[in-house]
């Protein structure tokens, strides 16, 4: 195993990775995401490592080392207002970034061992549809980096009709009894 995969498997898929770090810097156009700066970018903590702000993907923005050394550790939106740089779009964009970053974190984990397939639970996935078209963006910027992971069908409705044929049932026999 190399040191990268030990390291994967040691911090688990909630740490960033450099694949994460690079759709980051590519959602913000390679750019810093406060001033719009582009050249050296840093990986900024939205939320501050010492406010229990964690180095992973939905924390991290690209900034440059001066808005970077200049944000310090003050929240993100209140310092980010006072800058004359700051423009509502740009916010919004960092906003975004969140509830998208999470959305596309599961792109980035590995696909589950045979063990791992058997999923019995039903699973209903909600995206906004603004957030599918990013990726979809994201995908036809990058096609080799933005690989299509097959989503799998995770259909419950079987045990669901079967499930629920049974508690009638159960509630039609106690309608007899009683
Ligand atoms: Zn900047």
């Amino acid at each position: 195993m190399s040191s990268e995969a030990q390291k994967k498997r040691h911090d688990g898929q909630s740490k960033l990775t450099e694949k994460q770090w690079a759709a980051c810097i590519d959602y913000f156009d390679s750019s810093c995401c406060y001033c719009g700066k582009s050249g050296k970018l840093t990986k900024d903590h939205l939320q501050p490592l010492k406010q229990k702000g964690e180095l992973e993907i939905a924390n991290v923005v690209p900034a440059c080392a001066s808005c970077n050394s200049s944000k310090k550790d003050n929240q993100w939106l209140s310092w980010f207002q006072k800058q004359e740089f700051y423009t509502k779009d740009k916010a919004k964009l960092i906003q975004k970034w969140i509830t998208f970053s999470l959305s596309i974190k599961e792109l980035f984990e590995e696909e589950p061992s045979e063990s791992e397939m058997v999923i019995s639970k039903e699973v209903t996935k909600q995206i906004a549809p603004d957030t599918t078209a990013a990726i979809f963006w994201l995908k036809n910027r990058k096609p080799n980096e933005w690989r299509d992971k097959k989503e799998t069908e995770l259909s419950g409705s079987v045990d669901v009709n079967a499930r629920s044929q049974e508690i009638k049932d159960r509630i039609k026999g106690r309608l007899k009894d009683g």
